[in-house]
């Protein structure tokens, strides 16, 4: 068996990854960089050799697993496309919203290779998505798989293999705490051969004492005082996930009167959608507060993209809009200097952000330093004030850890994290499994299992 990394370097970008047994190839996602355009964006398929695929697996719709699909279905148009049906319901309306960034980046960046793939080709797509439930059996590409729960967004899944008496499991992306919607992670802990591990929070200690719930109170206590103080607040969130986490956690904050008094809540339009789609998935894919229609649990208005510029910044009122990065020309980025000039304005992060997007820049500027945003405009000076909260998707360093000492596995491929975080990995894991073979895969290097 081998396993073949498509990303273009050991980052968190356009994930995507071969597994080969037996003669047979199953591609693992299909991911857009989040921060790099056109080509660049994709992962690097001249790996395949001109050759196709058998199947491909999908383990969940944010945009670094999901992004390239279509240019992927291009490569093996009949191979069917294993996901979950909460995944399949988020990826179109993922997919259909790169379209029309890509379409807008075609003028803004006079880029004539955008967009990548069209409206008309990602409606084709879904006939070929293989809609499949946690702990069903698979048969892909001659080898057998199951689905497990990845506590990371709806619809979220860890895949195992099982190949040759050989099991393999891919985390894809994985919580295993509770949030305030996701239950975390069910991952098999028995028998297993190779570990393919997601590591993005590798490079972020969690200080002592800090827990979730810790989390979860001193963000509502430092929100109601901003609140209370009349400040707008800006919370850059994911539109997929975080949005909806953050839309259940005021909800029940209020609910318990942590929250108290009214206010202002704008959310952007694709995290209006998706919240939709959540919404319809009530009952069908596991989640707690199972019965909660989002969309209705909080007075909120929604903002897009063209009224964004003009939208005045009120006291009281809570900005909650993507993209959590804050990538150029995304709601959050866009209101960000109105916000950030303001020094009785609040600017609150929620998860974790890539310390070279504009969200890492500005989170690591001291108050009066100025951060660029933009680079088509001039810096802007952060008066305002600025918290940070870890109420991450992805599990803490010391949860993979844990979920690495208890599986023992034979062989473990870091993935998905920053040359940091994958080095911290390397270092720990000898001292709690070590027996097992730490392998980082190098791009486009096959490594047999
Ligand atoms: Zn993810
Ligand atoms: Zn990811």
């Amino acid at each position: 068996m081998k396993f073949t990394n498509l990303t273009r370097a050991e980052e968190i970008g356009a994930n995507c990854y071969l597994l080969e047994a037996d003669g047979g190839r199953v591609l693992i996602d299909s991911g857009m960089h989040p921060r790099e355009v056109g080509a660049l964006a994709t992962p690097d398929f001249s790996v395949l050799g001109g050759r196709g695929f058998d199947a491909m697996v999908l383990t969940h719709a944010h945009q670094d697993h999901v992004g390239c699909l279509p240019l992927a279905m291009r490569l093996a148009p009949d191979a069917p496309v294993f996901m979950t049906e909460a995944t399949a319901g988020l990826s179109e309306v993922m997919l259909h919203n790169s379209v029309n960034v890509m379409m807008r980046q075609r003028e803004e960046l006079s880029a004539p290779d955008l967009p990548l793939f069209s409206h008309r080709e990602v409606e084709r797509l879904a006939d070929q998505w293989a809609v499949t439930g946690l702990g069903e059996r698979f048969d892909v590409a001659g080898m057998t798989a199951e689905m497990f729960d990845a506590g990371h967004i709806l619809g979220s899944t860890g895949v195992l293999f099982q190949a040759g008496g050989k099991r393999i499991f891919y985390t894809g992306d994985v919580n295993f705490e509770d949030q305030t919607l996701m239950r975390g992670a069910k991952f098999p802990e028995d028998g297993i051969d190779v570990l393919i591990m997601e590591t993005t929070r590798g490079d972020s200690p969690v200080p002592e004492g800090v827990t979730r719930k810790t989390e979860e109170t001193r963000f509502i206590g430092a929100l109601q005082a901003a609140l209370d103080a009349g400040s707008p607040v800006l919370i850059p969130v994911f539109a997929l996930g975080k949005t909806q986490e953050l839309l259940a956690l005021l909800y029940e904050a209020k609910k318990r009167g942590d929250l108290r008094g009214g206010f202002g809540l704008f959310v952007g339009g694709l995290s209006a959608k998706i919240t939709a789609v959540t919404d319809s998935l009530r009952g069908r894919a596991p989640r707690r507060h199972g019965d909660l229609k989002l969309a209705e649990c909080l007075p909120m208005e929604v903002v897009g993209g063209r009224d964004i510029g003009q939208l005045p910044v009120k006291p009281r009122t809570v900005y909650a809009v993507s993209s959590g990065m804050m990538t150029e020309n995304t709601l959050s980025n866009i209101l960000a200097p109105k916000i950030l000039e303001d020094s009785g304005a609040h600017c609150m992060f929620v998860g974790y952000s890539d310390p070279h997007s504009p969200a890492g820049r500005l989170r690591a500027a001291k108050e009066g330093e100025e951060v660029l945003l933009d680079p088509r405009r001039r810096p802007v000076r952060r008066k305002c004030k600025l918290d940070q909260f870890t109420l991450s998707a992805h599990s803490t360093r010391d949860g993979l850890l844990g979920y690495v000492k208890r599986a023992q596995p034979k062989k473990l491929l870091l993935v998905h994290g920053d040359p940091p975080a994958v080095a911290w990995f390397a270092r720990e894991v000898p001292k709690v499994a070590p027996a097992t073979q730490v392998i980082i895969p190098a791009p486009g290097v096959p490594v047999e299992l």
